[in-house]
């Protein structure tokens, strides 16, 4: 652990590294809180590059907090659609709301305040009330944790409970308290462009002379892997009906039940926003997706679908390797189907959906421009 003047030129050299090499992020270039908590929402998961044009859209439609809270969720969906893991716009909208009705729209600066709203855990947390407010709290995401296992030659899985804690008592330790946010912005920085997973660019490090894992050479192999869970394959089959208008049909997001607490409910795997009839197969594809149907539509003449393979899908979730088989349904008239929806088949995004069920439209039109049309 560094202290004394070794503490103060290693938070000097950092800072002024990240004050003159940092990237020009759209939410660096603001204090507001609303901005910045959006932000780190949206990288949770996602590449820089990516979740920029989804964060400059979203604040073109929800400017700041009031706006958010009181927009309808479909439409909160819809922006998000395309950058995954939607439980974290749910999470964003609810938390806005309890701000509107709790803290008068503004985001709370205590940090037991901001924990306790939907989806903020310690990072964001800490994140949020440094940059906005100055706070000294020390963050500890994926990027200052890589950084610090290799600049202290930590050995072993980081994401074990006591190491993260020992982790997080060492980025206390270095905060800078007179910057807390560019201090946070300047470790997780350092992780994102030079301290990378693989070959790290040492040569170009502002704190190089302190860092133990790369004194030791083991800079590289740091953090150690953690052991991965064996991948399970899953294959999933959907319907995508097109009628003589090129209208399909989208069942809707899921409803809360304990069949959907299965992390194994097929439209959850599917996500949990509107998709095509899905269900899991082995065996005949074709012959279990008309059992499906005529049991999501009792009463609805079947007999004459024609289930045309419209070409396969992979997806990742977690642990699970997702092939999912489109079969396109050409109809005269779309069925009735409690609860769904009828869309134009080549725009789709009118309605929250996931890039999965995107892919699945795309492969089922490609499919229908090269079918016969029915009748
Ligand atoms: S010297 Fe290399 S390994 Fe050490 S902190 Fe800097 S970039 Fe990371």
């Amino acid at each position: 652990m560094l202290n004394g003047s070794e503490l103060g030129t290693f938070r000097k050299q950092l800072l002024g590294w990240f004050r003159q090499f940092q990237r020009d992020l759209p939410w660096r270039r603001t204090k507001d809180p609303y901005r910045i908590w959006l932000s780190e929402i949206m990288l949770q998961q996602t590449r820089v590059s990516a979740a920029i044009p989804y964060y400059q859209r979203f604040l073109r439609s929800f400017p700041d907090v009031h706006t958010l809270a009181a927009a309808p969720q479909e439409e909160v969906l819809r922006l998000w659609s395309g950058l995954g893991y939607y439980g974290r716009a749910r999470n964003l909208q609810k938390a806005a709301q309890e701000i509107v009705a709790k803290h008068g729209g503004e985001f709370p600066t205590c940090l037991n305040d901001a924990l306790a709203l939907p989806g903020i855990g310690n990072y964001t947390a800490a994140a949020i009330l440094s940059i906005a407010f100055g706070a000294k709290h020390a963050v500890l995401d994926g990027n200052a944790a890589r950084v610090l296992a290799r600049l202290g030659a930590i050995r072993g899985d980081i994401r074990e409970s006591q190491r993260w804690q020992e982790l997080q008592k060492t980025a206390d330790h270095l905060l800078q308290p007179k910057s807390p946010g560019d201090w946070n912005q300047a470790m997780m920085e350092l992780g994102a462009t030079l301290c990378i997973p693989k070959s790290p660019l040492c040569p170009l490090c502002p704190v190089a002379q302190f860092c133990q894992g790369r004194r030791l050479g083991i800079a590289e192999s740091l953090p150690e892997k953690r052991k991965k869970r064996a991948t399970v394959e899953v294959t999933l089959a959907a319907a995508v009906f097109a009628d003589g208008k090129g209208q399909t049909l989208l069942l809707p997001p899921p409803k809360k039940t304990k069949e959907r607490a299965s992390a194994d409910h097929v439209p959850t795997l599917v996500s949990k926003m509107w998709h095509f009839p899905t269900l899991s197969v082995s065996g005949k594809p074709s012959g279990k997706l008309s059992a499906f149907l005529r049991k999501l539509m009792p009463g609805v003449q079947s007999r004459n679908w024609q289930l045309v393979p419209a070409g396969k899908v992979r997806h990742a979730v977690t642990y699970r390797a997702i092939i999912l088989l489109s079969f396109l349904i050409q109809v005269k008239k779309l069925p009735r189907i409690t609860g769904a929806k009828q869309v134009p088949l080549g725009d789709i995004s009118g309605l929250p959906i996931s890039n999965l069920t995107r892919k699945v439209a795309h492969a089922a039109l490609a499919a229908a421009a090269s079918a016969p049309a029915k009748q």
